[in-house]
């Protein structure tokens, strides 16, 4: 007979948005691991090693829509990864902190369907480990602000009711006032973020495009309206925010686009607060612009030409970027974000 327990668990699997979970051996017992699984309601598969099925085979990206799975390991070997150069604001040192890869959302342009070979879900659950590296980071560093960004590899906020690790990097920053962490995000998932007090040195950046642009091209992600009523909210509380509009893609109304979804922000009093504001155009690597072909051969991205840019990456070519940048900063600077708060992104050898 089933048991109440059961039948619950039975019936949270089946509105999950996992078709599997999967957890390493070593950890299967841990309260963190149970924690999650026991949100899911789901029954995990146990194994090894996460990678002896995670990415051993090619996975095709469009696969997440209807079976996505979701791995808990550990993270081994490199846990930060030094963020190439223009990736932030300039003359500080900038790293990534791994704690997951992939993503519940399905931006088109996202570098994710190229660069692993699955598009299922890991999330890494040796978050003591991780802010070990990124305390020495920050003690080797003593002269200078250290930047850590979470959300290369995955949204940052997108999970975090199931995942719980907010804190942990919270209490980080507030025990080191010259590590700044960067939560990037397109996700309006604030519960476990709003527990926590505001703290300068603790930044959520939203990743945004025009409302008309994100409908096309950011698939399930919550709308630009909705992330710039979080956005808002969030400033109300008082905490840091930052923004990028990047990718920005070429449309014949990319300005009034950019005007338009500046003067959104400005209804919500949100440029003058930005710490930061990124403008980058759209960019892959070989790789992934195959996938983006292959995925959405209908795709806005595809109406204006791309050439092989100096660094190997498939983009529009420099004057086109240039211009399409310039456009938006002078709007941005026009609608009151404060000029040293601006930089572009990835074009410092162009
Ligand atoms: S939110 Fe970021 S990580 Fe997620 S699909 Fe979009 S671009 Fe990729």
């Amino acid at each position: 007979m089933n048991s109440p327990l059961r039948l619950f668990r039975i019936f949270a699997a089946v509105i999950s948005m996992w078709n599997k979970i999967y957890v390493e051996e070593a950890i299967l017992n841990s309260p963190r691991v149970q924690n999650i699984l026991s949100k899911t309601g789901m029954v995990p598969l146990v194994l090894k090693t996460y990678d002896e099925i995670w990415g051993k085979s090619k996975k095709p990206y469009l696969h997440k829509r209807d079976s996505l799975n979701l791995f808990l390991a550990e993270k081994k070997g490199q846990l930060l990864k030094l963020a190439p150069d223009a990736y932030g604001t300039a003359g500080e040192p900038h790293y990534y902190f791994i704690h997951a890869y992939n993503c519940i959302y399905e931006c088109q342009y996202c570098y994710l369907q190229g660069y692993f070979n699955s598009p299922d879900i890991v999330l890494f659950i040796n978050h003591e480990e991780i802010l070990a590296e990124m305390q020495k980071t920050v003690d080797e560093n003593s002269g200078t602000r250290v930047w850590f960004h979470a959300g290369e590899f995955s949204d940052s906020l997108a999970l975090t009711h199931l995942t719980g690790e907010l804190a942990l990097y919270h209490d980080f920053c507030k025990k080191n006032p010259k590590a700044v962490i960067e939560l990037r995000t397109k996700s309006v998932n604030t519960k476990e973020l709003l527990e926590l007090e505001p703290l300068d040195n603790f930044i959520i950046s939203f990743s945004l495009s025009p409302q008309k642009v994100a409908k096309e091209i950011d698939l399930k992600t919550p709308s630009t309206k909705a992330r710039l009523k979080t956005m808002s909210e969030l400033k109300k509380r008082g905490y840091k925010l930052a923004a990028h509009f990047d990718p920005i893609v070429y449309q014949d109304t990319f300005k009034s686009d950019y005007q338009e979804l500046l003067n959104q922000m400005n209804d919500s009093d949100l440029t003058k607060e930005l710490d930061y504001l990124s403008l980058g155009v759209v960019r892959f690597t070989k790789d992934v612009y195959r996938e983006v072909e292959r995925n959405y051969p209908d795709s806005v991205i595809h109406g204006t030409p791309m050439i092989k840019s100096f660094d190997n990456k498939v983009r529009y070519n420099h004057p086109m970027r240039m211009w399409m940048m310039n456009s938006v900063k002078e709007l941005a600077l026009a609608a009151g974000v404060k000029s040293d708060a601006i930089y572009l992104c990835m074009e410092e050898h162009a």
